[in-house]
């Protein structure tokens, strides 16, 4: 799990990592590997980078990428302007490089360059766990090298920790975010300190404040996942009111549910089985929901665009959009809640 692309073999082949948020599905973004894996990989109830270890990639690395799809690029430009195609990158172009450079059919990067291209070839998401893990100056070059090699992209995202932007400067993050990098997806799971702790998410509730308070002084716009379910029939109460509190004292931009669920093989997936974390029942979710909601005093996005976020209305359909843009708050703060009621009523 992880690299699927481990070494280099071929001009075309570059390194992509396994795991993007949903949205960055959603815009196809390109996917380009920066870090190796998670530099913490202790949270109780993550699978994600289990098996894996945690590595930088070197400048140099990272170029080479950079410069291989902006070759592979150039070259289906100039195929499709022999094929007098005037420079699209149409089907007849990649059929004819596919028989010109057989190795694309073995590359796992191929297919996502070709949606990305597709899509106006606007957004990056620098993988894996968390890009901020490189020195900030090596950061700032890599991301000036990527925003000059591909100047139609107009958003540069990536995952990142509050610990890491807690220990970054003011100045680093300014800087970071001039030479390109717009967004961050933070995990923050929850706000409750002694349920942070449990999980061993390695930060803690001031942290989480500190961090995403300054990443969005920096200019960032920021994501910050929470997870309902997470403290189950034990923590739900302090987990609801102690992530609001969190969330109000950041005030990110969005805010999106990523309900939690056993993940087997976790240490969270063996507390589950032994008996000591019960969990929610998906109506008692919407009530630790609802008290969540309830205590949000922010202007954020509120999303639920994860399959996760399953619960269904009166009508047996979705109960919330699973938009990436959500529900803006506080406007819609009384049909989130009105949607809950009803949600309470049909589980
Ligand atoms: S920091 Fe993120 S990727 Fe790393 S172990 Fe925790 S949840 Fe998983």
């Amino acid at each position: 799990m992880g690299i699927m692309v481990p070494e280099k073999a071929g001009k075309y082949d570059f390194e992509v990592g396994m795991y993007r948020p949903p949205s960055e599905g959603g815009s196809s973004s390109l996917l380009l590997r920066f870090t190796r894996n998670c530099p913490w990989n202790k949270c109780t109830f993550c699978g994600m980078y289990k098996h894996e270890k945690f590595s930088l990639r070197t400048v140099e690395e990272i170029k080479a990428d950079i410069d291989s799809i902006a070759g592979l690029i150039k070259g289906m430009q100039s195929l499709s302007l022999e094929l007098g195609h005037g420079g699209q990158i149409n089907r007849d172009t990649i059929i004819a490089m596919i028989e010109k450079e057989p190795e694309l059919n073995t590359s796992q990067g191929f297919g996502m360059i070709l949606n990305w291209l597709s899509s106006g070839g606007k957004t990056v998401f620098l993988q894996d766990g968390n890009s901020l893990m490189m020195a900030s100056e090596k950061l700032v070059h890599v991301l000036k090298y990527l925003r000059n090699a591909f100047p139609s992209l107009e958003r540069c995202t990536t995952y990142a920790r509050s610990k890491t932007l807690s220990r970054k400067s003011l100045e680093e993050l300014t800087a970071i975010r001039k030479a390109g990098l717009d967004r961050l997806h933070v995990g923050l799971e929850t706000g409750d300190d002694a349920l942070l702790k449990k999980i061993r998410k390695g930060v803690s509730g001031e942290e989480h404040i500190d961090g995403g308070r300054k990443a969005i002084k920096a200019g960032f716009q920021l994501s910050e996942y929470w997870m309902p379910g997470l403290g189950g029939k034990e923590d739900w109460e302090n987990h609801a009111k102690n992530t609001a509190r969190v969330l109000n004292g950041i005030n990110p931009n969005y805010i999106r549910s990523r309900p939690f669920s056993p993940w087997p093989g976790t240490p969270i997936h063996d507390e589950y089985e032994k008996g000591t974390l019960t969990l929610l029942s998906p109506g008692e979710v919407l009530i630790e929901l609802k008290l969540l909601i309830e205590t949000l005093d922010v202007t954020s996005k509120v999303c639920f665009d994860h399959a996760g976020n399953g619960w269904v209305n009166r009508n047996g359909q979705l109960l919330f959009t699973q938009s990436y843009e959500g529900y803006k708050f506080p406007e819609e703060k009384p049909r989130v809640l009105e949607l809950i009621e009803e949600g309470i009523e049909a589980q």
